[in-house]
């Protein structure tokens, strides 16, 4: 069932579009996903940056078909429509933990929900969070206020020059840290799990992977070689599955 989203308030940073919608969720947790549908033009899964008080907050990189249209044409006081929230859920770290958030591009969305609810949860939180130009990024200021911020940029252009995961490596080395967090592309994932594994710190990432019904029925979203369902098993898996999914490449 498609619930009715009204659009409060449409801002733009680089090829982001972040959306503040009126809409009545059953409570989302953090890494879960909505499906936002735009008549006409399709429909797309995202992750909830944030949930609170009937508003949702989204970050949208502009990819193709329905990101472009949502860059270009949804402003404030536009009408999307959204079902959900699908999928396994980030855990909430306990109260007096450590816990490290490495997000790369459209993958900072979820990590800022987690970084809100781990804060309030009583975790201390740093994030590392890379994107390619300091014209890309976005969510920084409010990530501010739950964590310790690391930015980088490929360019140098803010923030430390290089990529999230060698911040990621320092952070993780200078220790002490209970839990990473990551979600991005999948060689940055891969990367923090194996300085994950290697320190023996517990390890969570939200898989993007391109998929259909989110529902769990068409199966063009299945992780092999453990056969798991991004929409229906993830899009949040442990370390575990992950060794076996990337050891497989
Ligand atoms: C669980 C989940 C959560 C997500 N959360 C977010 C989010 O919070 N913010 C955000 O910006 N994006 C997120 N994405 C990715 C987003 O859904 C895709 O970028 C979007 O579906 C592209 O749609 P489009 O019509 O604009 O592009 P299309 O016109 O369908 O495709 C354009 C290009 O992007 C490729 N593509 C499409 N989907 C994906 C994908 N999932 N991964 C890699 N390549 C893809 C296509 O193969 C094609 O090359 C998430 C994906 C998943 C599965």
């Amino acid at each position: 069932m498609y619930l009715r989203a009204l659009v409060k308030e449409a801002r733009r940073a680089g090829s982001t579009t972040i959306l503040r919608l009126s809409v009545e969720l059953a409570t989302p947790k953090p890494g879960q996903f909505i499906m936002l549908w735009v008549p006409g033009v399709g429909e797309i899964p995202l992750s909830v940056a944030d949930y609170s008080d009937g508003e949702l907050l989204l970050a949208i990189t502009r990819k193709g078909k329905v990101t472009g249209y949502i860059y270009d044409a949804v402003h404030s006081g536009s009408v999307l429509h959204v079902r959900g929230p699908y999928g396994a859920s980030f855990t909430v770290p306990p109260s007096g933990s450590r816990v490290l958030l490495v997000g790369g591009g459209s993958g900072v969305a979820p990590l800022h929900f987690l970084a809100r609810v781990s804060r309030e949860a009583g975790a201390s939180c740093s994030a590392v969070l890379g994107f390619r130009t300091a014209r890309e990024v976005f969510l920084a200021d409010s990530f501010q206020r739950y964590c310790r911020v690391v930015l980088t940029t490929d360019d140098g252009s803010l923030g430390v020059k290089g990529l999230a995961s060698d911040e990621a490596a320092r952070l993780i080395s200078e220790g002490p840290v209970d839990a990473v967090y990551a979600c991005g592309p999948e060689p940055l994932i891969e990367k923090v799990l194996s300085l994950a594994l290697e320190r023996g710190v517990r390890f969570e990432a939200s898989m993007e992977r391109y998929m259909r019904c989110a529902v769990g029925v068409c199966g063009s979203c299945v992780l092999e070689p453990v056969g798991l369902r991004v929409c229906r098993d993830g899009p949040v898996f442990g370390g575990e599955v992950l060794s076996k999914v990337f050891s497989k490449k």
